[in-house]
C-alpha cells in the first residue's frame, strides 16, 4: 500500500524536477533514472558504534542514491574524527541534546538509528517528529508494542520507515526467496536455520543487558533465522514452541544464550531455528518437493554461499548496506514504501515475543 506524504518544500522542489523527468519520459522507472548524483539524498548515522564505523559509513562512500550527511554522537571526540575522514560540515554534527534541531536541517534527509535496542523507540519517533525519514536498526525495538508505537508515529508524522535488514537486498537470499516463494521445487516441505556467534566480548555491554537489549542471543541473531524461514516460505508463522541453554550463566546472567525453537506455519513445513551467543552458527537449509537448496553462510555481511540441489549457485557478493540504503532513497524519492517497512520488523518481533512466552511457560504458543 502506498503511503500518503506531506510535501516539504524542500520536497516539492526535488520531486518537481524528478517529476519534471518522469513526465517527458513518462514513466515511473524513468523518475529513478532521474535521480541523479546531485540529487543524493543526505543520511545522518545516530550512534556511532560498531556497525556504524565498520559497516555503514564504508558503505555509504559506495551509494548512488544517498551519503553521508550527518552525524549524532554523545562524544566529542568521535565528531571530531569522523568530521575529518567523511568530510562532515560541523552544522550536521549533533549529540543527543541537541538532535531535535535536526528539523532545521536541509541537507539531512534520512536519520539511520544505529543505537542499542532500548533507544530505537525513542530516536524513530524523535526523528520522525522532526520530519526525518527513518531507517532503524534491527532487532526493531525491545518488543512488538514498541514497534507498533514506532509505525503508528511514523505515519503520523507521514515519513517513511524502514528496517536495516540489509538481506533483503543480497543476491543469495533474494535466489532463496525465489525458489521458496515461487514453489521452484515444488512446496517447501522443511527449513532448518540456526544464526549465532560465541560471545567473547566485553562482560559489560549493552548486549548482555535485558534492559538495552530486550534479550541475548535470540534477539541480536535469531531474529535473522525467524526471518530466514519466513522468507524461505513466505507465509507467516502462526505459533511456535522453544526451549534454552545456558552453558555460561555468569555472562549471560541477563540474557538468553542459545534458544531452539520450532514453527507452525500454514503450509505444514517442519521448521526449526536456533540461536546463540555461544556458537558459531549462519545456515539455512530447505527442503522442498522436488529438490532443496541451502545458504552458507547464510547471514554475514558478506561471502555468502549456496548450493542448489548439492551444486554451487556462484552468485557474486555485494555491498549488502550500500543496496540497502540506496534503494531506501530511492523509496523517498519517489514516495514509496520501502519492501523492508517497520511493518516487517514487527512482524518479527511478534515471534521473538511469542518465542519468551514460550520459553515461560514451557508451552506452543500462539504468535
Ligand atoms: P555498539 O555498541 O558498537 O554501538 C552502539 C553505539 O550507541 C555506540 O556508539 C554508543 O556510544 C552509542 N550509545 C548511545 N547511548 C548509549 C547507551 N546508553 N548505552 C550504550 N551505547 C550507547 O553497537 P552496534 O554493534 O553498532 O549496534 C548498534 C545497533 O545496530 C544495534 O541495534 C544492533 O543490533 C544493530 N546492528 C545491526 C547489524 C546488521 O547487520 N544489520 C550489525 C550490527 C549491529
Amino acid at each position: 500500500m502506498k503511503p500518503t506524504i506531506k510535501t516539504s518544500r524542500r520536497d516539492f522542489i526535488r520531486t518537481g524536477s524528478l517529476g519534471a523527468g518522469a513526465l517527458v519520459l513518462g514513466s515511473s522507472l524513468s523518475v529513478l533514472a532521474c535521480t541523479k548524483a546531485d540529487k543524493r539524498l543526505g543520511i545522518a548515522l545516530v550512534g556511532l558504534g560498531g556497525y556504524s564505523g565498520g559497516q555503514l559509513a564504508p558503505a555509504l562512500q559506495h551509494t548512488k542514491n544517498c551519503y553521508l550527511a550527518g552525524i549524532v554522537t554523545g562524544t566529542p571526540s568521535k565528531a571530531e574524527d569522523w568530521s575529518k575522514k567523511y568530510n562532515i560540515p560541523k552544522n550536521n554534527i549533533y549529540n543527543y541534546q541537541t538532535f531535535d534541531d535536526i528539523a532545521n536541517n536541509k541537507d539531512i534527509d534520512i536519520v539511520y538509528v544505529v543505537l542499542p535496542v532500548s533507544m530505537h523507540k525513542e530516536y524513530t519517533i524523535r526523528a520522525a517528529k522532526a520530519g526525518k525519514h527513518v531507517i532503524c536498526e534491527k532487532p526493531m525495538a525491545l518488543n512488538a508494542a514498541e514497534c507498533q508505537e514506532m509505525i503508528d508515529a511514523c505515519k503520523k508524522a507521514d515519513r517513511l520507515l524502514s528496517i536495516g535488514y540489509r538481506l533483503h537486498f543480497e543476491p543469495h537470499t533474494q535466489e532463496v526467496m525465489r525458489l521458496g516463494q515461487k514453489q521452484v521445487f515444488g512446496k517447501v516441505t522443511k527449513v532448518e536455520t540456526g544464526n549465532g556467534f560465541t560471545y567473547n566480548g566485553d562482560p559489560n555491554a549493552w548486549r548482555l543487558k535485558k534492559a538495552l537489549a530486550g534479550g541475548g542471543g535470540l534477539m541480536d541473531m535469531g531474529i535473522y533465522a525467524i526471518q530466514g524461514a519466513r522468507y524461505t516460505l513466505g507465509e507467516e508463522p502462526i505459533a511456535v514452541k522453544a526451549t534454552q541453554e545456558k552453558t555460561r550463566p555468569e555472562l549471560f546472567k541477563d540474557v538468553d544464550e542459545t534458544v531452539f525453537w520450532e514453527l507452525q506455519f500454514p503450509g505444514g513445513a517442519k521448521v526449526t531455528g536456533k540461536s546463540s551467543y555461544n556458537h558459531d552458527w549462519g545456515y539455512l537449509r530447505a527442503q522442498a518437493e522436488k529438490g532443496n537448496f541451502e545458504l552458507e553462510p547464510a547471514y554475514g555481511y558478506g561471502g555468502l554461499d549456496g548450493k542448489i540441489n548439492g551444486k554451487p549457485m556462484q552468485i557474486p557478493n555485494i555491498i549488502q548496506q550500500a543496496a540497502q540504503m540506496d534503494d531506501f532513497a530511492t523509496c523517498v524519492s519517489l514516495k514509496k514504501q520501502s519492501r523492508v517497512p517497520g511493518e516487517e520488523g514487527l512482524k518479527d518481533m511478534k515471534v521473538v515475543d511469542a518465542i519468551y512466552r514460550s520459553l515461560d511457560s514451557g508451552k506452543w504458543e500462539k504468535i
